[in-house]
């Protein structure tokens, strides 16, 4: 199983390397074959040891250069960072990114090695249409990535389940996971709302690869409980 911790605009470099030490502390009894993921404001980044891969939420497809409030290749490669969130909803609906520009993205991060974690997800309204209009809306987000690429990931968020309390149903889950397989043979996570009274729940779910978490993941007791079910 993954299990990802996004951050998001929480945490700073102090409470991030607190958070980190006590990681540590509880992963010690991590089984082998799991991967856990922290994604820290990049505020945050830094070189830390543990029994984790420290990724990056966003960065610009640059080297370096005139690009006000980005972080490029040059800042990431300071701490060796080569995984890094594409496409989270937050990006797409907040920060406006389209996918022409996420596709331009992913692209560039794929040409420089980087493993991707590629977010995608259905609004409500899409949701409320059924399971096709789901899978459609699910595949359009696709459209200009490489699927084949070696080191994606996908997670799979529906939008109206982060940060709401409200996780998608096993049949939800279960379903969308047996679709997107057909088409994208890839690590598959879930994202929404995971959290440790749901963790056992959801990884049992087939098709479930790992999840990705927001909200839960602040706490590290939270996050290593839901590591170490
Ligand atoms: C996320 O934004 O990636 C996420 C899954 O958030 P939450 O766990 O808070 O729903």
């Amino acid at each position: 199983m993954i299990f990802a911790a996004n951050f998001k605009t929480n945490h700073t470099r102090a409470t991030t390397k607190a958070y980190i030490e006590a990681l540590n502390e509880k992963l010690f009894t991590k089984r082998v074959q799991d991967s856990v993921y922290i994604f820290p404001p990049s505020t945050a980044l830094d070189h830390y040891k543990g029994n984790f891969t420290l990724g990056v939420q966003n960065a610009y497809m640059t080297r370096n250069g005139a690009y006000t409030g980005e972080i490029g290749l040059e800042q990431l490669e300071e701490f060796s960072i080569k995984t890094i969130l594409v496409g989270h909803s937050e990006r797409r609906e907040i920060l406006g990114e389209k996918q022409e520009f996420i596709t331009e993205k992913f692209s560039y991060f794929k040409e420089h090695g980087f493993e991707i974690i590629y977010c995608i997800g259905e609004p409500l309204e899409i949701r409320e249409q059924g399971d096709e209009a789901v899978i459609e809306y699910l595949l359009a987000q696709f459209e200009g990535i490489d699927t084949s690429y070696e080191k994606l990931i996908v997670a799979y968020e529906p939008i109206w389940a982060i940060g709401t309390g409200r996780s998608a149903t096993t049949e939800e889950i279960e379903n969308t996971h047996a679709a997107l397989k057909k088409t994208i043979q890839k690590p598959l996570l879930y994202g929404g709302s995971v959290k440790p009274e749901n963790i056992k729940e959801i990884t049992n779910i087939r098709g479930v690869d790992g999840v990705l978490v927001g909200s839960a993941s602040l706490d590290v007791e939270s996050f290593s409980k839901m590591v170490l079910i």
